[in-house]
Order: C-alpha cells, then structure tokens, then sequence
C-alpha cells in the first residue's frame, strides 16, 4: 500500500487551503468510490482532505423557493426530505435508485457528482485506458462496451458518466457552488460534466484544487410534476443502462414546461434540448413525445454491442411523459 497523509480539516477555508497547488491531494467525502479506485491501484493520492465532516451537511430553502444542498449531505438524508420528496421528486428516485442503502448512507452530494466512471478499462490498472493514462489508447471501443456511450462519444473515450444524482440534477436546473484557490463560482450542473472529446481524463470542468460546497435546486416551475425512471440488469445495485429524468406542466392542453435528461448514454447527463424545443407548445401525447425522442436521439452513434440502448432510452423517455401527463394538474 502506498503511504499518504490524512488531514480533517475544519473549515472550508481550510481545507481549500490544504489542496491548493497541490496535485496529489485529494478530497474525501464519504470515500465510497475513492477508496475503492485507491484499493484498485486507480488512485495513489499523497494527501487526503477529509470533507465529509465539515459544516455542509444542511438542507435549506432559499429565499426564492428553491433549496441549498451542502455538499456533504447523505445521498439517503437528500432523498428522504421532506422538500425534496414533495417538490423535486425526480431527485429523490434519482438518489434511491442508485447503489444501496449502506453506500447511500454514506455517499455525499459532493462525492457523488465526482464519482469517477464504471468503464472496466479505467479500473484495470494492467490495461490501456486514455481516462487514466492520456494517450495509452481506449480498449472498450472494440472491447467491452455493452454498458458504455451512444451520445457524444469520441475516438478517445466512450465511457458513461454513472450518477444518476447527476441526472436529475440536469434536468431541474441546478447549480453546483464550488470554491478554490482563485475564489468561488457557481456552474450550472448541465455544464459541469463534459464530453470526452481528446481530452477524457478530464470528466468535469472542475478546476485543481476546488471544493464542491453546495448544489442550489431554482424552485420548481408552476404546475410541474417530475420523475425519475431507470433501466439496469438487476432490479437494485447496478448501475444505469439507460435513464431519464423528466420535468414536465401542462397549460391550456399543451406542453407548458418541459425539460429532459438522459443518464447511462454519454460520458455526462445528456440533456435533451432538441426534444424539449420540439415539445414545448406541443400537445402532450405519445406521439408528439415519441417524435421529440426520436428527434434527440437521431444524433446516437451507437458501437457494435449497444444499440439496445437507444430503444430502451426510446422508450423510457417516452412512457415517463406519458406517466407525467397524467400527473400534471391542467393549468
Ligand atoms: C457497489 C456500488 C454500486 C453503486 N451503484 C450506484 C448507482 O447505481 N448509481 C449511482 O449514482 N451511484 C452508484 N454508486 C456510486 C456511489 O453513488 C458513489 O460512490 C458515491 O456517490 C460517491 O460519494 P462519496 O461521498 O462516497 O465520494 P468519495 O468516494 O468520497 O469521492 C468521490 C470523488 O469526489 C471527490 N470529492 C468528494 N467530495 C468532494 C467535494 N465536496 N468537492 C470536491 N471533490 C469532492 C473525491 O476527491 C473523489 O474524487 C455505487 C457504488 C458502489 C460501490
Ligand atoms: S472508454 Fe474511456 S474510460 Fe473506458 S477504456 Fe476507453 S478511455 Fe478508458
């Protein structure tokens, strides 16, 4: 095992202050992915900050309606209150939907949008895999990819961004509060994560040495009524082949509100603006959402094992509309 210094710091500021110019620092939150890619030989930091107890544990509402998620709040706190199961329902299923219950008690909100990719190459320290080596190749183009992208995949990496949290945040339009060396700025979350393209050991555009401090969910839209549905090989502990999460209001018998993330296609949530431009004014029937998906997803260029995918999101996308409409008071 290799050493490495620990370091529980006791204030943002602080622990900011530990990280800054250093690169072999890393940040711990609950460690649930961390740990795991340090057991693998994927990770071998020289430093370990621990965040996980520092005052960002509360849910609050913001004057305006919406809510402030400190980054180490408990994915399974998060999807248990009370605001966000009665207003941002998507998020909730989202958390509840992934991993299990232990890790879920454990997992922070911070952790969970960095947690790093599930592409087997990147964890195998003996193979190729351009995320982890830059320039050493990316075996799943030909390998193994039944689980990987069919969304803005490039020659040089094809792997999924495997947060479901992450998706649902996409969709209802919230923002992720980081600060660092240089300061604090805030990120919409449908621009944290980033496309592959040459440069994959790149997943966000988080920058060295910042800390994740909050997430902020705007208030929901008037009328809107959201959800979160996910399709994997086995009914709990596995990770997205397809999902989507899906905003939806109804005014005077059309699509009022629309807003639709895709999980498991790309190496970030994909949110779907091609469908959702398509759909607004549009009625709300299967039709109309079956033509918006297809829509969107005439860009997939699946790989040889997982042309499934672009059904199954197909068909997912579509019947969570459909289920929504059905939710939604007319307006
Ligand atoms: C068996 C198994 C099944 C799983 N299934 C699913 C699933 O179906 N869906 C799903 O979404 N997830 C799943 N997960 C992943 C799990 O959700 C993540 O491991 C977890 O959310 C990571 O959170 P954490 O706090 O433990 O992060 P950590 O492991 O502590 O950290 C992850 C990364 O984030 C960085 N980091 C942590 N906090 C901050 C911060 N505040 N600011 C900046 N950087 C930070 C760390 O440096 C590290 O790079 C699964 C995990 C396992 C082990
Ligand atoms: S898909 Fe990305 S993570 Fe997987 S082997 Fe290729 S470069 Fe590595």
């Amino acid at each position: 095992m290799k050493p490495f210094a620990y370091l529980r710091p006791a204030s943002v500021a602080e622990a900011v202050r530990a990280g800054a110019g250093n690169p072999g620092a890393r940040f711990l939150g609950g460690g649930t992915n961390l740990v795991d890619l340090m057991k693998l030989g994927v990770e071998s930091p020289g430093l370990l900050i621990d965040v996980s107890r520092l005052p960002l544990d509360r849910v609050t509402r913001t004057d305006d309606g919406g809510l402030r998620i400190g980054a180490t709040v408990r994915n399974s706190d998060l999807a248990a209150h009370p605001d966000v199961r009665s207003h941002w329902p998507a998020l909730s299923q989202a958390l509840l939907a992934g991993a299990s219950g232990q890790l879920r008690n454990t997992a922070t909100t911070g952790g969970n949008l960095l947690q790093r990719t599930r592409c087997p190459y990147f964890q195998d320290v003996s193979k190729p895999c351009n995320k982890r080596i830059p320039g050493s190749g990316c075996p799943a183009r030909e390998g193994a990819h039944r689980d990987l992208a069919v969304l803005g995949h490039s020659q040089d990496c094809v792997a999924t961004n495997p947060s479901d949290m992450a998706v649902a945040l996409a969709a209802l339009d919230a923002t992720v509060q980081l600060h660092g060396p240089e300061g604090q700025r805030t990120v919409p979350a449908t621009d944290f994560h980033r496309l592959p393209g040459d440069n994959p050991d790149q997943d966000t555009v988080i920058r060295p040495g910042e800390l994740i401090t909050e997430v902020v969910l705007p208030p929901p839209p008037a009328g809107a009524v959201s959800l979160y549905r996910k399709a994997r090989d086995r009914a709990s502990y596995a990770f997205a082949l397809a999902s989507v999460a899906a905003v939806l209001s109804v005014r005077d018998g059309n699509v009022d509100r629309v807003s639709l993330a895709f999980g498991g296609l790309a190496h970030r949530p994909w949110r779907a603006r091609v469908a959702e431009d398509l759909l607004r004014g549009a009625p709300p029937t299967g039709d109309a959402f079956t033509r918006a998906v297809d829509a969107e997803l005439e860009e997939a260029r699946p790989l040889r094992d997982n042309g499934f995918k672009v059904d199954l999101a197909r068909r997912l996308a579509v019947g969570a509309l459909v289920e929504l409409t059905t939710q939604a008071a007319p307006a």
